[in-house]
């Protein structure tokens, strides 16, 4: 018997889940990915065909990308795989039913470096599908999105006749670390776009609670700064050095204190600090990784000149050069109420929801989606971001940790959302 859209669903998610990669990685995920959507009779375009791929942030170093790319090579071979070669592993299909708007869904394609949870009352351990790439884990969802995305294909591939228009599924990777959405932006793939939406799933949001459109994301630059100094014997001439420890101390600091300036809700971090070789030397080279967050984008370019300003003067201070290397970013954008009322309205039919909520400011962080928004929204299209339950029964499990799961019913909801969602966009035009 032919497996229901559940079961497909189901199968995709656990699939994904066994084998994680990290962002940029995504070899195997992408070639899947795009065999299952030509096999669905989908117009497949990959890589370079939707990316810029000039300035890629924050790429994963060669050896981790040699490992990930001959594994998706063993398993599917070279010629499926080369076209995603050099972390171009965004892929998209797309689906043309004539005349009519064109609608496009996005949904994340990557995992998080962390060892996934072995106790016995984790379900991906219990009934076998944990992952199988050591040290990496599915630990946000999206494994769940994707499988949303495939499970939509199909349902998409069955009702041909009855749709209109050009339905993108858009399937984009390092969403983590806010770094896969520019590629797509700056190649210009999105441009005909009437209307863009993409759901997460959140698994400490209960299942039945749906926020039609999710406003509290941050604008967010994530950077590398590294000072570059000159060592020195720090006991007979510490004089002669420039010191580049010194000049990371003075910024972090200062970089604190920007956070509390004024009545907008700003965030400064640096989460990590590396420099130096020896006591007894005057340290050459000292760098940070630093991530910034805001409200609004004009919030967020305030504190991204005064981050320059900080290291400016700081390098000076210690006669240090300095470089600032931006490795993500994402904009802050705001949904379209008239989206997200029809929305909040097709999910209500579909009388699986307990709690329905317009729109919220709630913080949950930064999401690299809200880039893909303003680009089409610039340009007059209409989009949201969607919030899902998907809590489990008695437990509260966290993003980004070795114990997350979902609960996999909420990705029937979000798949059928979606349809519905198209047909009635198709109907609107
Ligand atoms: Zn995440
Ligand atoms: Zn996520």
């Amino acid at each position: 018997m032919e497996p229901t859209i559940e079961q497909k669903i189901r199968t995709y998610r656990r699939h994904f889940h066994i084998t994680p990669e990290l962002a940029w990685l995504e070899y195997s995920t992408a070639t899947f990915i795009a065999d299952e959507l030509m096999a669905l009779g989908f117009e497949v375009k990959r890589a370079q065909e939707l990316m810029d791929t000039k300035n890629l942030m924050g790429l994963p170093d060669k050896a981790a990308n040699d490992l990930a790319y001959e594994k998706a090579v063993a398993t599917y071979g070279v010629k499926k795989v080369e076209s995603f070669a050099h972390n171009c592993t965004a892929v998209a299909g797309i689906f043309d039913c004539g005349e009519g708007p064109c609608v496009a869904l996005r949904f994340d394609m990557d995992a998080l470096p962390i060892s996934e949870s072995d106790e016995t009352n984790h379900l991906p351990y219990q009934k076998g599908f944990i992952s199988k790439n050591e040290g990496v884990m599915h630990s946000c969802g999206h494994d769940a999105h994707m499988a949303i995305g495939l499970g939509l294909a199909h349902c998409l591939s069955e009702n041909k006749e009855s749709l209109r228009g050009r339905i993108i599924l858009l399937f984009q990777p390092a969403e983590e670390g806010v770094r896969g959405a520019d590629p797509i932006v700056n190649s210009g793939f999105l441009k005909s776009v009437d209307y863009l939406l993409a759901a997460h799933l959140w698994s400490n949001i209960p299942l039945g609670k749906i926020v039609c459109s999710q406003n509290g994301t941050m604008a967010t630059d994530k950077l590398d700064i590294t000072f570059y100094g000159k060592s020195a014997h720090a006991g007979i001439c510490p004089e002669e050095g420039n010191n580049a420890i010194l000049a990371a101390a003075n910024t972090i600091l200062e970089l604190n204190e920007i956070q509390f300036k004024g009545q907008d809700l700003r965030r400064v971090n640096v989460g990590c600090i590396e420099g130096g070789t020896a006591r007894n030397i005057i340290a050459d080279n000292a760098s940070l990784k630093v991530e910034l967050r805001a409200k609004s984008q004009a919030v967020e370019n305030e504190l991204l000149s005064e981050l320059e300003q900080i290291v400016k003067h700081s390098a000076l201070k210690q006669s240090c050069t300095y470089k600032i290397e931006k490795v993500g970013a994402a904009s802050a954008a705001k949904g379209d109420d008239s989206l997200a009322h029809l929305i909040e309205e097709e999910a209500r039919q579909m009388n699986c929801f307990d709690e329905l909520v317009l729109s919220d400011c709630v913080n949950r962080g930064s999401e690299d989606f809200t880039s893909l928004m303003s680009d089409v929204q610039s340009r007059g299209a209409k989009a949201c971001f969607i919030g899902i339950g998907a809590s489990l029964p008695e437990k509260k499990l966290q993003h980004h940790t070795p114990t997350f799961d979902i609960n996999e019913d909420a990705m029937f909801l979000a798949s059928e959302l979606f349809f519905r969602m198209i047909q009635r966009l198709n109907r609107r035009h």
